[in-house]
């Protein structure tokens, strides 16, 4: 059975650097994989094919009525089927009409079927503000969600955000929670800030990516980690990232904190960051 996952995160988060590398990790340990790009930024799958673009769906189903999958898609790293949903023209028309039409061509061409999917990872840009970027977890398109977070504070709202859509949409066959992916984590409080937003709003976490420097040289050259730098530390963490995202089944509806109750509890944070900083320059650092 085919599972669908999406991966949500604020604009700029790194939701495609690690869904991208989750891909390829899982490719790589021999499972067959699409990735969608579900953000009308349109370059989710970049890292998968060596830095080029591809045709979008929105856009060849406005150019044209018939549309194949070859027009669409192009296979990637390992195999790692690539597609990118596409936006609408900048002011006209809704996202999440996109997505719905893009998945439902796939749907037509029975693509998850014949390419014979273990997994499909839809890469979705949003704080789900809106009910068009909650597509893939309002229409059963999936049943799983991720949020890529990390320490500061725009990306929890955004994670906050997206459990409750989740809540309102879990009830009637929309996806729930698989955790929290924190991402860019440096050394000192992040790890604990965002473990201690999990257990406040009763959400796991799936893991911690670190902030490296190989990520952004796997980026120049067109590249994932996992195939730029496969013997790098950073890539064995995205390899067990992608083995609890395969394989997680402790999925839960998570209970958003009130916007009040979320800035003071950010606040809290604020002392205990603090002390941190003046400790780094008492140490000259
Ligand atoms: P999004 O898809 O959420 O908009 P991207 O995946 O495009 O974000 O990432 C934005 C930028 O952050 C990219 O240049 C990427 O290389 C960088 N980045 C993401 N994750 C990391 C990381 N763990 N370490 C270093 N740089 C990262
Ligand atoms: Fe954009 Fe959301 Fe409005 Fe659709 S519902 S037009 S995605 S803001
Ligand atoms: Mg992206």
């Amino acid at each position: 059975r085919t599972k669908h996952i999406a991966i949500y995160g604020k604009g700029g988060i790194g939701k495609s650097t690690t869904t991208s590398n989750i891909s390829a990790a899982l490719a790589e340990a021999g499972h067959r994989v699409i990735q969608i790009g579900c953000d009308p930024k349109s370059d989710s799958t970049n890292t998968l094919r060596g830095g080029d673009y591809l045709p979008t769906v929105i856009d060849s189903l406005r150019d044209s009525a018939n549309v194949k999958l070859q027009d669409v898609s192009a296979v990637g790293f390992k195999g790692v089927l690539c597609i990118e949903a596409g936006g609408p023209v900048p002011g006209v028309g809704c996202a999440g009409r996109g997505i719905n039409a893009a998945v439902g061509l796939l749907q037509e061409l029975n693509v998850f079927e014949e390419y014979e999917a273990d997994y499909v990872l839809y890469d979705v840009l949003g704080d789900v503000v809106c009910g068009g970027f909650a597509v893939p977890i309002r229409d059963g398109i999936t049943d799983r969600a991720y949020v890529v977070s990390s320490s500061d504070f725009m990306a929890i709202y955004a994670a906050n955000n997206l459990f409750k859509a989740i809540g309102k949409y879990a009830p009637s066959g929309g996806a729930r929670l698989g955790g929290i992916i924190g991402n860019s984590i440096l050394p000192g409080y992040p790890e604990s800030l965002i473990t201690d937003f999990a257990s406040r709003t009763g959400a796991s976490v799936a893991g911690f990516v670190p902030r490296s420097p190989v990520v952004a040289q796997s980026e120049l050259y067109g590249k994932t980690v996992i195939e730029a730098n496969p013997g790098s530390e950073q890539a064995d963490v995205y390899r067990k990232l992608a083995a609890y995202v395969a394989e997680n089944e402790n999925l839960s509806v998570p209970s958003p904190l009130n916007v009040t109750d979320l800035r003071d509890w950010a606040r809290s944070w604020g002392d205990a960051i603090n002390q941190e900083a003046a400790s780094f320059s008492a140490a000259g650092r």
